[in-house]
């Protein structure tokens, strides 16, 4: 008789998946994140530039797609006024006023500071299908979108904070 032991496998199964995901996306943005997928970056990076000026996690993170750890990151808790720039290219992404606490330990947002600071692409790793979003200057990887955000928009953009540089309103 074969035995299968599922207990280790279903434990690395449960490690690959990244926290912030929790529920698939509507159809409607995955439609928007397959239009975007072929867009050109307006500012192009220079990877190997990148892996001098950023530390580990922020490389990881924005180019490789990697998820930081929930609760031990810089932003998930800031309640200061002021803006979120992508760390790469400087470009403004969220203002704190759309910033809620979802209880993901993970920056996270209601809405982008405009309908263009982002693009969306349908991520299907891991054997799910999620919407992931990146700066639409760059396409460095910032997190993902998912549709059960507060009011008014119904969307919770779980953001990195390696991904983001906030500026607080006093230093501007
Ligand atoms: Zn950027």
């Amino acid at each position: 008789m074969i035995k299968i032991n599922f207990l280790p496998a279903l434990l690395m199964l449960m490690c690959m998946l990244p926290a912030c995901a929790q529920t698939p996306t509507t159809e409607q943005q995955n439609k928007n994140a397959m239009d975007n997928k072929n867009q050109k970056p307006e500012v192009v990076v220079n990877k190997e530039e990148l892996k001098q000026k950023l530390t580990t996690e922020q490389y990881n993170v924005t180019q490789m797609c990697s998820t930081e750890p929930p609760f031990k990151n810089k932003y998930w808790d800031n309640h200061i006024t002021g803006m979120y720039y992508c760390v790469i290219c400087n470009s403004p992404l969220f203002k704190s006023d759309t910033k809620f606490d979802s209880g993901t330990g993970w920056p996270s947002f209601f809405k982008p500071v405009t309908d263009s600071s982002l693009i969306e692409i349908k991520d299907t790793a891991y054997g799910m299908v999620r919407t992931e979003i990146q700066c639409a200057k760059c396409h460095s990887h910032l997190g993902h979108v998912f549709d059960d955000g507060p009011r008014p928009t119904g969307l919770r953009y779980c953001m990195n904070s390696a991904s983001l540089n906030f500026i607080p309103d006093e230093e501007k």
